[in-house]
């Protein structure tokens, strides 16, 4: 009786089966499907993610120049260089002695003037390195959030960093768009006037020399970044930026957005080639591009440049000036695509060049 029942219902389920065998059937397709996706994907989201955030990037080398200061600030040049150190803005040394020339002229327990950058009524702190320490980092943090704009980051040290955004959405620091933001916050506080629009003056009277951002020393390579930006892309497996699909990437990626920042060679040597990849067309591949050939099978490569500052046989020196990013050819946004070939083959440049 019981071996009845069973086989019935065996029978049973089988017709069942039988009855939504197309939707089953799609459904296998689609788990199938799915389950390709996900082995092909997975690995690619662990090796490359398009943005770290985790540890954001300063500019390493800072800016070339010297601060003429007086003793009373300059005695604090070992202490500001201990804390620039610390926040990564170690070559913006000089330029924080200036800012402390107008801030303070040295002088006070709070010679950086960063109480209020602490949230405290001005003149709070006592202790020079706690004022220098809290100065130095508030400065980094501006650096970081004004995209390396030099000025930007001056005028908000005056102005608060609020000023940074405010400024970024107007196209970057200008003395118009220092004046209209001190207007307006004066009209909102209900103050006759809001902070000296005339800060990064006064800072840079007590500054000589650049404010571009040089590159820094060389590695125990020889090489040095060639471009003072965050990366934006590593090498490796990513996702292709037109079709999603994972594809190898083989340089690495820094942004420029909005700033044609220059780009140094990394290291001597001769250029291959520079110029767009395809005269023809020039939304080809790299667009215009440079190689620089450094001897004992070492190659750089540097893409979807801007403006290139040099021709083929050309030699060059460690840090010269060859070029700015942009985003010619097949780009989806300015930045340098830099390659690093040893013997012809595509290498990391992480952790060789930079
Ligand atoms: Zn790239």
């Amino acid at each position: 009786m019981n071996e009845i029942i069973k086989q019935k219902a065996k029978i049973e389920f089988l017709k069942l089966l039988w009855m939504f065998k197309l939707p089953l059937l799609i459904l296998a397709i689609i788990l199938g499907f799915l389950l390709i996706v996900g082995i092909t994907l997975l690995p690619a989201l662990f090796m490359n993610p398009e943005m770290d955030e985790s540890a954001p990037i300063l500019p390493e080398g800072g800016i070339g120049g010297k601060a003429i200061v007086s003793p009373e600030v300059r005695r604090y040049e070992p202490l500001i260089r201990k804390y620039a150190e610390k926040y990564g803005v170690k070559g913006y040394t000089e330029l924080l002695l200036a800012k402390m020339q107008q801030e303070s002229g040295g002088r006070g327990g709070d010679p950086m003037q960063a109480s209020e950058s602490l949230g405290l009524p001005p003149n709070t702190i006592t202790n020079p390195a706690v004022s220098i320490e809290a100065g130095v980092r508030y400065f980094s943090q501006g650096l970081k959030k004004a995209e390396g704009d030099i000025y930007l980051t001056i005028q908000a040290f005056n102005f608060g960093t609020g000023f940074i955004d405010y400024a970024l959405e107007r196209g970057g620091y200008s003395k118009e768009v220092a004046a209209a933001f001190s207007q307006m916050k004066a009209k909102e506080l209900g103050w006759s006037r809001y902070g000296d629009i005339n800060y990064v003056d006064n800072v840079l009277r007590y500054f000589e020399g650049s404010l571009e951002i040089s590159p820094g020393s060389p590695n125990s390579y020889g090489f040095i970044k060639p471009i003072q930006a965050e990366i934006t892309s590593r090498f490796g497996v990513r996702f292709d930026p037109f079709t999603g699909v994972p594809m190898n990437h083989y340089g690495v990626d820094f942004g420029c957005k909005g700033q044609p920042l220059p780009i140094y060679a990394a290291r001597n040597g001769k250029i291959q080639r520079a110029g767009w990849q395809n005269p023809g067309n020039h939304n080809e591949g790299f667009g215009q591009r440079i190689y620089i050939d450094h001897g004992g099978g070492l190659v750089t490569v540097y893409a979807h440049l801007a403006e290139i500052f040099v021709q083929p046989g050309q030699t060059v020196q460690t840090g010269q000036k060859i070029g700015t990013c942009g985003t010619t050819g097949s780009s989806t946004g300015e930045h340098l695509h830099l390659e690093l070939h040893e013997n012809g083959r595509k290498v990391n440049p992480e952790g060789r060049i930079f």
